[in-house]
C-alpha cells in the first residue's frame, strides 16, 4: 500500500541495524528500533481515535520520541502540526481553535493550562516530556512494533506548518506528502547526503528548517543524526568531531565564531555546513572560511515553500547570496505591483512555482488566494535581485520596504553600510510614521563587545555614503536586536518601539 513520504523516508530501512539517531549521552538508536517506536506510537495515536485526515497537534520538547511521533502522524495518514515550545497558552489557544486537531500533545508541565484549551476543541490531550516519558508514551509502550501503513497519495497533507510570525500573525501552511518527498530528494542530490552521513541536529523540530531540511533529508540519504536538544555551545563543540555536516541558522554560526575552542582542527573533516531561515552576513561567510578554511552553503526557503534555492555544493558559493534555483523549481523576479516579470538585475518580489510550493492557508482562502498568480506562482514576499551568474541576492522582505517621501528605500543597504561602520556589530533598519515623509528612516545599532558608538559619529560617517533621503533620521544604539527562535531579526518589534519617534 503506497505512502508517498512514509514508504520513501522510512520502509527503506526496514530491518536496519544502522545507526539512525546518537543520543547526547552516547547511546544511539538504530533505524529498526526508530521504526519499531514509530509504529507503536501510531498505535497509540489510533487508540486516541486518530483518523487518517485528522490533525495532531504538539508542542514538545526536542526528543528522539517526539521525532518518532512526527513519523508515527505520517504512517496513521494523520496530518502533523508542530507548534513552537515558547508559545504561551494563550497562543496555542489560538493554533488548536484554528486547526481542530483530534489529539493534542503537550508537555507534563503543560498539562494545567492545556487541559481546557483541549477541551474546549474537542480534542485528547497526551503528554510527552523531553526525556521521552508521558502519557503517551505510556500508551505506546506495549503495542505492536508493527503498524500497517494508511494509504496517502502524493496530494494528501502531511503537515500543517505555521509560519514563524515574523511579519504577523502565524499562518498555518498546509504541505502534502509530495511537497516534503520532493524537496527531500532535491536536496539529498544538491548537498550530497549519503548513508555515511552524521548530520550534527541542533535546530528545534517545530520548523521547516529541522523537521523537514534536517531530518526528512538525512533520514531519506539513509545517514544519522547527533541529536542535540537545543543550540548549546559546550555540546555542539564537543559533537561536532563525530559529525560529516551541520545545518545552521546564522545566529549558530556567530556564537561559533565567538567561541575560541571553535577552531580549524576541530572541523577539518567535516563536509558541509548549511545556512538559513535568516540573512547570513557576508562578514560572517568571510570570517567562518578564515577561520575553518570551510565556506557555509547558503539556501533559501519559507515554511511555504520548503527550499527555493541554494548555493552549489560544487562551485562557488557565494556570500551575501542565496545561490540559484534547485531543480524543479521555477523562480522569476517581479514588480510587485503590476505583477510583471523584471528585467535581469532589477529588484522585485520573489515568485516561485514547482512541487515544492504549498497547497495554501489552512482556512485562510481569501489570503492563499491573495499570495498566488494565476499561473500557480506563489509570491514570496520577499524582494531580490539575480546577479549577472543567476546568483539570487535577498535584499529583504517587501513588508519591510520604506517608503519615504516617495522614495524606495530597501532597509539591507543602510544595514550594510551601518555595520561596516567602526565599532559596529549589526544593525536593523526600519521605516516609522513620518509627518512629512510618510516613513522616515529609523535604525537600531548594536555595538561590538567594548566599543562605544555615538548616533553624531556614525550619522557623519553616512553623510556622503549614501544619498541623503536613505541616511536614518535616527539611530538607536542599542545592546542586542530582538530575534525569535529561528534567529530572525523582529521588526516589527522594533517598529512598536521605535514607531513614535517622529510623531
Ligand atoms: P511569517 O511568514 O509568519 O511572517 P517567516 O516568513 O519568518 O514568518 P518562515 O517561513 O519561517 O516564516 O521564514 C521564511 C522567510 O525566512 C523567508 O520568506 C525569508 O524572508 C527568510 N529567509 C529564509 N532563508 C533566508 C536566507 N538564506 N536569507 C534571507 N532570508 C531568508
Ligand atoms: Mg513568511
Amino acid at each position: 500500500m503506497p505512502n508517498a513520504l512514509y514508504d520513501a523516508l522510512f520502509e527503506q530501512h526496514r530491518g536496519s541495524s544502522r545507526p539512525y539517531i546518537f543520543k547526547p549521552d552516547g547511546t544511539s538508536i538504530t533505524y529498526s528500533d526508530f521504526l519499531a517506536m514509530a509504529a507503536r506510537t501510531a498505535h497509540a495515536l489510533v487508540s486516541c481515535g486518530v483518523e487518517p485526515g485528522d490533525r495532531v497537534a504538539v508542542q514538545i520538547s526536542k526528543s528522539p520520541e517526539a521525532l518518532a511521533l512526527y513519523i508515527a502522524s505520517v504512517q496513521a495518514g494523520a496530518i502533523f502540526l508542530p507548534l513552537n515550545t515558547a508559545y504561551t497558552p494563550s497562543e496555542i489557544e489560538y493554533f488548536v481553535d484554528n486547526a481542530g486537531p483530534k489529539l493534542v500533545v503537550c508537555d507534563p508541565a503543560s498539562v494545567d493550562a492545556l487541559s481546557p484549551i483541549a477541551a474546549a476543541a474537542g480534542a485528547e490531550l497526551k503528554t510527552l516530556a523531553g526525556d521521552g516519558s508521558g502519557s503517551l508514551t505510556d500508551l505506546a509502550k506495549d503495542q505492536s512494533t508493527t503498524f500497517p501503513t494508511v494509504d496517502r497519495g502524493p496530494d494528501d497533507l502531511a503537515a500543517f506548518l505555521y509560519t514563524s510570525g515574523t511579519t504577523g500573525r502565524s499562518k498555518g501552511a498546509m504541505l502534502t506528502h509530495d511537497n516534503l518527498l520532493s524537496n527531500a530528494l532535491s536536496l539529498v542530490d544538491a548537498w550530497r547526503f549519503t548513508e555515511d552521513d552524521i548530520l550534527l541536529h541542533a535546530l528545534p523540530i517545530f520548523h521547516t528548517h529541522g523537521l523537514f531540511v534536517a531530518a526528512n533529508t538525512l533520514t531519506l540519504a539513509g545517514g544519522a543524526m547527533i541529536w542535540l536538544p537545543g543550540f548549546q555551545i559546550d555540546a555542539v563543540i564537543e559533537n561536532l568531531p563525530h559529525a560529516t555536516s551541520m545545518m545552521g541558522v546564522p545566529t549558530f554560526y556567530t556564537r561559533l565564531l565567538d567561541d575560541p575552542r571553535f577552531t580549524q582542527d576541530l572541523v577539518n573533516h567535516m563536509r558541509l555546513f548549511t545556512s538559513g531561515s535568516a540573512p547570513l552576513l557576508a562578514e560572517t561567510h568571510v570570517a567562518f572560511e578564515e577561520r575553518t578554511g570551510h565556506r557555509i552553503l547558503e539556501r533559501y526557503g519559507m515554511t511555504e515553500t520548503n527550499m527555493n534555492t541554494s548555493n552549489p555544493y560544487d562551485g562557488e558559493r557565494r556570500a551575501g547570496t542565496v545561490g540559484f534555483p534547485l531543480p524543479g523549481v521555477s523562480l522569476r523576479i517581479c514588480d510587485p505591483e503590476t505583477a510583471d516579470e523584471l528585467p535581469q538585475g532589477e529588484i522585485g518580489v520573489i515568485e516561485v512555482k514547482g512541487p515544492n510550493v504549498f497547497k495554501g492557508y489552512w482556512r485562510m482562502p481569501d489570503k492563499t488566494k491573495e499570495e498566488f498568480r494565476d499561473d500557480g506562482f506563489f509570491i514570496t514576499g520577499d524582494l531580490a535581485r539575480i546577479d549577472q551568474d543567476g546568483y539570487v541576492h535577498i535584499v529583504g522582505r517587501a513588508k519591510d520596504l520604506i517608503i519615504s517621501g516617495g522614495y524606495n528605500i530597501y532597509p539591507k543597504e543602510v544595514e550594510l553600510l551601518l555595520d561596516e561602520q567602526q565599532g559596529v556589530l549589526e544593525s536593523a533598519v526600519i521605516g516609522v510614521p513620518h509627518p512629512d515623509f510618510g516613513e522616515a528612516v529609523v535604525a537600531a545599532v548594536v555595538p561590538q563587545k567594548g566599543s562605544a558608538v555615538d548616533e553624531a559619529d556614525i550619522l557623519g560617517a553616512l553623510h556622503d555614503k549614501i544619498a541623503r533621503f536613505k541616511q536614518p533620521k535616527r539611530i538607536h544604539i542599542v545592546p542586542e536586536l530582538p530575534r525569535n527562535t529561528m534567529g530572525k531579526v523582529q521588526k516589527n518589534l522594533l517598529r512598536d518601539q521605535f514607531g513614535k519617534d517622529f510623531s
